[in-house]
């Protein structure tokens, strides 16, 4: 870049792109190589170890293989960074396969085997944590408990804020402090680095589920870890071992979401602040969540710079409202994910939230809105035909029988 200190809004649209001039090329190159020529055994060698410990690829020795290195993810790995204002960052298959990989990189290298983990968190990771599946015991708690809850063999504090699908805040320095030398992770997902930017908070990694903003039209699955080299050395080895990697089309398509992400997040944000203070006054909404609602310590505006675009709507009518709801909407898509140009409504509890535990499982009143690029009016004019959901028959299914799905291991 050649400015001292570009806007985020040019680092988004010139990030990874600094060679292209140089190469001729205006558009980012596509390399699709499975593999690579080596120039001979000992210097494809010596590449392939380096890369298969975490490092780069040499030089004179090539990038061997995808699955250890690819010029069109390590493009996206660059650009990420910068607008994270870290080190550097690794890509992965998707956010869970990120959020894997940073608990096996935190738990696989020292000994430590336990990870405190702030509820509420994205159902997905909820259930990783408590599936056990990768061994490491997990003791949930509230953002305050984080202190009492750290052990000797602590490796890895994991935090979501906005926290899916509440919206609730969690104090990043905070926990920060309360975890001591414990590396912090946040998941990032919902404020993008457009909204805020942990590890300048003190976080150790800042997540992505780059299936959500980052890609922001709704047709490519990633995660990305931005972080400091030497966790990235712990990351990348990990994704070379076990396989988890971004396609480099993926790569391609995410690097392209990223010119448009400051303005995609402004636009969206802007419209949801507008529904958000119009479903206050609905009369079928019981409560509004949205960031910084709520939000005495004035974690908008210090920690975030704005409240971001997802809000969860919590209906006076109950699972019934929030299935019918589902099912009227016209112009919002009725699905899963969140953060793309077009908006989505889904159910948590029932949905994205299902398999995590009784106790901690979202309301089944509750409803989660991603507010994309539309016109706010007619989205307030679907969200309202909705509500008032005259012409839809009530579903049939009770808040029991949401509650009631928990296979053994969750109950
Ligand atoms: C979707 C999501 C994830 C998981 O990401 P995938 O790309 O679906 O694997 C993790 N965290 C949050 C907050 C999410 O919304």
């Amino acid at each position: 870049m050649p400015l001292e200190n570009p806007h985020l809004d040019s680092v988004a649209v010139h990030a990874g792109r600094e060679d292209l001039a140089m190469l001729g090329v205006h558009a980012v190159p596509l390399d699709l190589s499975s593999t690579n020529p080596l120039p001979d055994i000992e210097r494809g060698g010596a590449s392939y170890e380096a890369m298969a410990t975490g490092g780069r690829p040499l030089a004179d020795g090539g990038s061997v293989y995808q699955r250890l290195w690819n010029p069109t993810v390590a493009r996206f790995e660059s650009a990420l960074a910068q607008l994270e204002q870290a080190q550097t960052s690794v890509a992965y298959a998707s956010g869970m396969a990120a959020m894997t990989a940073a608990i096996i990189a935190s738990t696989s290298f020292n000994g430590k085997r336990h990870i405190v983990a702030v509820r509420p968190l994205y159902g997905g990771t909820d259930h990783l944590l408590a599936s056990g599946l990768l061994g490491a015991e997990v003791t949930f708690c509230a953002e305050h408990e984080v202190a009492a809850s750290v052990r000797a063999d602590t490796a890895l504090v994991v935090l979501e804020t906005p926290a899916n699908p509440t919206l609730d805040l969690v104090d990043i320095a905070g926990v920060v402090a309360a975890a001591g030398d414990v590396p912090v992770l946040v998941d990032n997902t919902f404020a993008t680095p457009v909204l805020q930017n942990p590890l300048t908070l003190g976080a150790a990694m800042s997540l992505h589920s780059a299936t959500k903003y980052i890609g922001g039209h709704g047709d490519v699955v990633g995660g990305v870890i931005a972080c400091d080299e030497e966790t990235a050395a712990r990351l990348r080895q990990v994704r070379a071992v076990t396989g988890g990697l971004l396609h480099p089309l993926g790569a391609y398509l995410l690097h392209r979401g990223l010119a448009t992400l400051p303005t995609r997040m402004r636009a969206q944000q802007a419209t949801a602040v507008e529904i958000a203070a119009w479903l206050e006054s609905h009369r079928a909404v019981e409560r509004v969540h949205f960031a910084g609602r709520e939000d005495d310590r004035g974690l908008v505006g210090k920690q975030m710079t704005g409240p971001g675009a997802m809000i969860a709507i919590a209906l006076r009518g109950g699972y019934e409202a929030a299935a019918r709801l589902s099912s009227s909407v016209q112009l919002f898509t009725h699905a899963v994910s969140l953060g793309g140009v077009d908006s989505l409504v889904q159910h948590p509890a029932g949905l994205t939230h299902r398999p995590v535990a009784a106790h901690a499982k979202p309301s089944a009143n509750l409803v989660r809105l991603s507010i994309g690029l539309e016109s706010p009016a007619d989205l307030m004019a679907d969200l309202d035909a909705a509500l008032s959901g005259a012409s839809v028959p009530a579903a049939r299914t009770a808040d029991s029988e949401v509650r009631g799905y928990l296979s053994p291991e969750f109950a």
